[in-house]
């Protein structure tokens, strides 16, 4: 069929029940990770004859490989629209490429963050401004104003995420970006859970950094980007040091030269040529779809899923600013009487469904959203959520995308409502 590049790997793929039955699975989970597209599978497939070495190698397999390697890079430039002049940094994912960023950030910037942010983006700074929740979008901007004006003079970032992991709420990231250009300031914007959905334009937003995972972007795992501004990655040390980001060694222990690309340099060893090519795959893909259809899908589902959770008594969406923010495909809930854990282990055992429970690695914004000033220390630290997340003051949070249906989004009502209206767990 004309859509297949974009159909999802493993859809309703049967999972066991405690039953001892089984059923389609329903993954709401996306913003864990997203399923393959088939146009990342047939990348793959066609690159893997020509397996080999990128960049040192003379045959014609590593020239060609070298080709792909590149073209994936030009590749995320255009998804992204950042410009011809930006680096394009491969990383291992969004928290790899905020630590490059944090790493590359000259001694001395005032560093401004939201609370609200995932740790991949809240702690990789060495000191950080931290910004509370803010009541409303219209207030984040005026936050951000405000901070920045009093920042000490010298360089400026201010990080913040596009689209949020915990609510699905978008961030006014174009006017974010007009206040941190105002002061003569930077900005870096976490896109993680945005390039999944939305289309992202650094051009036309002013954006000077963005950061994004292939494995959220319907690719696997292991591959992602720093894309932005060259200069200060070309004058920091290289994050690794090795092969690649090395132009010259002197016998003896003489000086080394570092590469001055902003790539090479800080990509030192053999890169995840595999996985940079399918996040390449997965960004032609989404960006030849027409986002105005995901989104449409997608809108449909969620306004659905948002009102048959507003119907259940006992079940408690979370939210920052309500209807005051647009969003994508991203919930989070609470069950009165119930942990997030036993929900989460409900609806998949007894309902095939897959969601995930916790704090998603924000645990700042999600103790504000559920009114707990601070989160008791779990013993031991993870509690089957990745290390993030488990205990009491947790949550629910079911999530989707490309493949997701009506029917998952059904079962996931009907099961929650048996759930909050049954004993407690
Ligand atoms: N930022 C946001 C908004 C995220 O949702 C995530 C993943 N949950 C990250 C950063 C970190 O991504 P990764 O685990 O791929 O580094």
């Amino acid at each position: 069929a004309a859509s297949a590049p974009l159909q999802v790997i493993g859809a309703g793929a049967p999972v066991p029940l405690n039953d001892g039955g089984t059923v389609g699975y329903a993954n709401l989970d996306y913003a864990a990770s997203a399923p393959c597209l088939e146009a990342v599978h047939e990348a793959i497939t066609r690159a893997l004859p020509y397996y080999s070495s990128v960049h040192r190698g003379a045959g014609y397999a590593s020239q060609v490989t070298t080709d792909a390697y590149e073209k994936a890079r030009e590749t995320v430039r255009s998804f992204l629209g950042a410009w011809e002049r930006d680096a394009v940094v491969f990383t291992r994912n969004t928290t790899d490429a905020m630590n490059l960023l944090a790493h590359a950030v000259p001694s001395g910037t005032t560093v401004i963050v939201f609370e609200t942010e995932h740790h991949a983006t809240l702690l990789p700074w060495k000191r950080a401004v931290r910004l509370p929740a803010p009541a409303s979008p219209v207030e984040a901007i005026s936050a951000a104003d405000r901070a920045l004006a009093e920042a000490p003079a010298g360089p400026r970032l201010l990080v913040v995420t596009a689209a949020s992991n915990v609510t699905g709420e978008l961030w006014p990231i174009a006017e974010l970006a007009n206040v941190a250009r105002r002061h003569g300031a930077r900005i870096a914007v976490d896109a993680a859970q945005l390039v999944p959905h939305r289309p992202l334009d650094m051009k036309t937003l002013g954006l000077d950094y963005v950061a994004f995972s292939g494995h959220k972007l319907y690719a696997p795992f292991g591959a992602g980007v720093l894309a932005g501004r060259g200069d200060w990655l070309r004058a920091a040390e290289p994050y690794l040091k090795g092969g690649g980001a090395s132009a010259s060694v002197q016998n003896g222990g003489g000086t080394t030269q570092w590469s001055t690309s902003p790539e090479q340099r800080h990509e030192a060893g053999t890169p995840n040529v595999l996985g940079v090519i399918a996040l390449a795959a997965a960004c032609e893909a989404l960006a030849g779809t027409g986002w105005d259809v995901l989104k449409e899908d997608e809108e449909r589902l969620l306004a659905r899923l948002r009102k048959g959770l507003a119907a259940i008594p006992g079940v408690r969406e979370l939210t920052l600013w309500g209807d005051r923010s647009d969003r994508v495909g991203i919930v989070s809930f609470v069950v009165d009487g119930w942990s997030a854990r036993d929900v989460a282990l409900t609806l998949s055992g007894d309902y095939g469904i897959g969601v995930r429970d916790g704090k998603f690695c924000a645990h700042p914004f999600v103790h504000h959203l559920l009114g707990a000033s601070e989160a008791p220390l779990e013993a031991g630290g993870a509690s089957g959520a990745g290390g993030c997340g488990g205990g009491q003051t947790s949550a629910v949070r079911a999530s989707f995308g490309i493949g997701t249906t009506e029917e998952h989004v059904d079962r996931l009502l009907d099961a929650l409502a048996r759930i909050a209206g049954g004993p407690r767990g």
